[in-house]
């Protein structure tokens, strides 16, 4: 078994596919090699060999060390001969981390290792550039410090910090040779202070302390909460990259940048990124100085840029998709140190896929499949409404597009307990500059506003990752953490208030402001017509509002596949009748409220049935318990309002609301339970629907209403109600003179309902999968009240994923297939039809589970309209 793999020199041992062993970051610096890019030469350590290194209690395999020293000494020949450490003319490394899927800043990388008190003397004289040698020297010394060994970063920057206060100087560039000098000694006393012993001077065990810290960082806390939210797991560990060093801080010949080969917000064909003179690794993005944009390059090393936008060019024709690069310049000579398809925002992953298949380097197909489904719904937030009269009073960076306003919150944890208490809460969270450990709290927010930092700044490329709006670099933020307030252009706003921020134009505005419905246009569309091509399985939506059907229709949406009643019955104008109706005791009470309710009803019907001309339309009849329409026991004045408006005593309100009390709502009296029990509910709803239908067909419009009874666990649940609706349809039909076109069939939510669902298909004419309450009646898990084990649960692996979230394949999917299988084969022997079966509930708009319905053979999954396009993408996919 092979554990170190060689790049450098126009070759190297492994390639670009290679993801899972090398890492992303070690695959490609291979690739690159391969492809003729100049890369500084150096080696990557497997993923196996962290794998091992874990197994055998942290510590690196016998075997792969002599394979390292290999490694160092072709590194030694292919960068010219220098050797690694040299106290005459010292070759230098970075020790890289790097796992197969971009973790960006949440694990080490070390730079300038193999310094020592003896070596740094060697390059400050070879380079004839104290200043740089000592520069270097002081890094290393932090870095190594405070990632193999526990040293504070913050104990390094405070010396460097005072030092300049004592100079008198404003920039670390402005600090000369001598005061490095000096600088190295404060640091070295801070390592010995927290190590106990003296910086190491011995490179190779520098070199081997380094990789072990690579090693480590894969399970620091910061690593864990990555792979937590970005639902990764399932990866052997992280590569450790050694490189050659290839210097951006010896002068202004040199310099170092990041850069995407796209915009990575819009998605605009232009090279986007930023660098700085005289700069090494992490200083573009830390935000010490304000780095320069790419363009600028031009005029600064024209040559530089010239090779820069040509290597763009080469990147992008191979590997076939934007990308995120990282270089040096070391004295007029480009280097590469890194390069990965580059983390965009959904809008810009839209468009960028679809420009890559116009311009002929990808197909329509591989465009489809290249958008995460889920990475649409940037597309579908909310934008910040243009005609507000809120004025921006300050401006930073546009660092990802979208709108968000929200309560300011200055700190990460108190943000995530925020939205631990309340998940609707809606935060911006105000910080000078976010670092990995500020995930939790970002991921908590709705966007994101920082005082420092550039484009590529930590808060920018996380934000664009989650397609979250951000905003960076506004240096007229001023925060006050004591005073738990900030200052914006001179105006103090305090914790807790309302600011809103505009990631597309990088506005930052005091106060609340609307935010309007995004709609599907351009290259949108274009993807959208494309998916299409390949999908096989139909989408519908859940509305319940002429309103809601028309935006689902515009985002693509096929039919209603759940329309709700009970929502119906909340309007300001009919919950009197609605409650008349359940506090009476009589049949003849009950009829006279819902007479009063059928009209509200049907008009609601029509208003549906028009929207969705043409389209099927699944209305599911009556579904909660009836008390959820009462006032609570412990709600005095709700009662005295009811009984006046019902013309009653609170104290009878009371009685009925004792009597409709439940132990177990959930499992009690709801669903197809309340027709059988009362069936003048189920006939009004039938009539108000198909008289409805009668009038709008009459219109010229094509009306395809399917009547959905939900709850249903055995056959005669169904037979009993179906006989009842299609009575009542009949009558109206016969009275009207107009026959319209309808069907009956029901919600698959019990374990019992597939089980036995051949003999429910021998009545019902299709089927529709509650998954919600499926879920929850499958696993004995209510849905409101997951919250005590759920979290444990998933952090224990117990579950693999909230099942709420995304369909439990193993276990209720299971009962999905029995359901489908017996329900289709029944229907087909009995009535030669087949079954038309799909989903409704909050799984159809999440696209894993959209996949799934896809494979196991459904019709169609119906989900919410702003999920509609992301369905659509999903089930695309599925079938490409
Ligand atoms: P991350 O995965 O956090 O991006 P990297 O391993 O890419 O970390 O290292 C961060 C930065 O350190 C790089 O962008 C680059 O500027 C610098 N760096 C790493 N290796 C070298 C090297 N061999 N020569 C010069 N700079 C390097
Ligand atoms: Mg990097
Ligand atoms: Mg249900």
């Amino acid at each position: 078994q092979k554990h170190v793999y060689s790049f450098g020199g126009k070759t190297a041992d492994g390639d670009g596919k290679q993801k899972e062993l090398l890492g992303g970051k070690g695959a490609n610096l291979a690739e690159m090699c391969k492809i003729g890019i100049p890369v500084p030469p150096g080696f990557t350590i497997t993923t196996e060999v962290c794998a091992a290194y874990y197994e055998q209690g942290k510590k690196i395999p016998e075997a792969a060390i002599p394979e390292i020293e290999a490694a160092v000494k072709k590194m030694e020949i292919d960068f010219g001969g220098k050797k690694f450490g040299d106290p005459a003319d010292p070759l230098l490394v970075s020790v890289r981390s790097g796992a197969a899927l971009s973790m960006p800043g949440m694990m080490n990388t070390i730079l300038n290792l193999g310094l020592t008190d003896a070596s740094v003397e060697g390059l400050a004289k070879k380079t004839n550039n104290p200043r740089f040698a000592y520069d270097s020297y002081r890094r290393v010394i932090d870095m190594f410090g405070s990632t193999a060994m526990g040293c504070e970063h913050e104990e390094f920057e405070h010396e460097i910090h005072k030092l300049k206060d004592e100079k008198g100087v404003k920039l670390d560039t402005d600090l000369t040779a001598d005061d490095l000098k000096e600088l190295v000694k404060r640091y070295k006393a801070v390592y010995k202070k927290h190590v106990g012993d003296d910086f190491p001077q011995d490179p190779k065990k520098q070199l081997m302390l380094a990789i072990n810290a690579v090693f480590n960082s894969w399970n620091g806390n910061k690593a864990i909460e990555y792979r937590r939210i970005e639902r990764i797991s399932g990866l052997k560990g992280t590569a450790v990259n050694v490189q050659a060093m290839v210097f951006g801080n010896m002068g202004d010949t040199s310099g170092t940048g990041v850069a995407f080969t796209r915009d990575p917000n819009t998605g605009e064909n232009v090279f986007y990124g930023d660098y700085l003179i005289n700069a090494q690794g992490e200083d573009v993005v830390a935000g010490i100085r304000t780095p320069e944009p790419m363009a600028k390059l031009d005029s600064e090393m024209p040559k530089v840029y010239k090779q820069l936008m040509e290597i763009r060019q080469t990147l992008e024709k191979h590997y076939k998709e934007m990308q995120d690069i990282e270089f040096t310049v070391q004295d007029g000579t480009l280097y590469m140190l890194q390069t990965r398809s580059g983390k965009r925002t959904g809008t810009a992953a839209v468009r960028i896929a679809v420009e890559l298949a116009k311009e002929g380097h990808i197909s329509e197909t591989d465009a489809v499949k290249r958008v995460p489904a889920d990475s649409l719904n940037h597309l579908l937030q909310p934008q910040l409404d243009p005609k507000s009269k809120v004025k921006p009073v300050a401006q930073g960076i546009a660092a990802s597009p979208g709108g968000a306003t929200g309560k300011v919150v200055l700190n990460s944890a108190e943000a995530k307990e925020m939205h631990e208490k309340d998940a609707n809460v809606k935060l911006i969270l105000v910080r000078k500059e976010t670092s990995p450990e500020d995930v939790a709290g970002m991921h908590a927010a709705q966007g994101i506003l920082t005082s420092t930092g550039g484009k590529a700044s930590h808060a920018a490329v996380v934000a664009r990752g989650w397609g979250k709006p951000c905003v960076v670099g506004c240096d007229e933020v001023k925060i006050d953490e004591a005073a738990q307030t900030i200052t914006i252009a001179g105006k103090t706003v305090k914790a807790g208030e309302f600011i809103t921020i505009n990631g597309t134009t990088g506005d930052v505005m005091i106060g609340k402001v609307e935010t309007i419905a995004p709609s599907m246009t351009g290259d949108f569309s274009t993807l959208m017509q494309w998916a299409d091509k390949g999908r096989k399985l139909k989408i519908r939506t859940n509305a319940d509002s002429p309103a809601d059907a028309l935006k689902a229709r515009e985002f693509g949406a096929e039919g209603i596949g759940l329309c709700r009643t009970e929502h119906m019955f909340f309007g300001d104008d009919r919950i009197a009748a609605v409650r008349e109706m359940i506090l009476s005791t009589t049949e003849e009470g009950r009829k006279k409220a819902l007479a009063k309710i059928e009209p509200f009803q049907k008009a609601d019907f029509v208003g549906i049935f028009e929207a969705m001309d043409g389209l099927p339309v699944t209305i599911r009849l009556l579904d909660p318990p009836l008390h959820e329409f009462l006032p609570q026991k412990d709600n005095k004045a709700g009662a005295e309002a009811v009984a006046k408006q019902v013309g009653t005593t609170v104290e009878k309100i009371f009685e009925r609301v004792e009597e409709l009390h439940e132990m177990n709502p959930m499992m009690g009296f709801r669903g197809c339970r309340l027709p059988v029990v009362f069936p003048e509910i189920g006939d009004m709803q039938v009539r108000a629907i198909i008289e409805a239908a009668i009038d709008v067909q009459k219109k010229g419009k094509k009306v395809l209403p399917e009547l959905m009874i939900p709850l249903v666990g055995v056959l005669e649940e169904l037979t009993m109600l179906k006989k009842r609706a299609v009575a009542v349809a009949e009558e109206c039909m016969a009275k009207a003179g107009v026959k319209v076109e309808y069907t009956i069939g029901t919600m698959i939510e019990l374990p019992r309902a597939c089980i036995a669902a051949d003999k429910i298909a021998e009545e019902a004419e299709f089927f529709s999968f509650g998954t919600n309450d499926l879920t929850q009646m499958t696993f004995g898990f209510s849905r409101d009240d997951i919250k005590g084990f759920m979290p444990t649960y998933l952090a224990n692996k117990i579950l693999p994923i909230d099942p709420f979230q995304t369909i439990d394949f193993n276990g209720v999917g299971e009962l999905m297939k029995i359901g489908i299988q017996k329900g289709r084969d029944s229907r087909k022997a009995k009535h030669g039809q087949h079954l038309k079966i799909g989903i409704c509930g909050e799984h159809g708009g999440d696209p894993d589970s959209v996949v799934f319905c896809h494979q196991i053979g459904l019709d169609y999954v119906s989900c919410s309209p702003f999920r509609v396009p992301i369905a659509r993408l999903a089930a695309a996919q599925a079938a490409m």
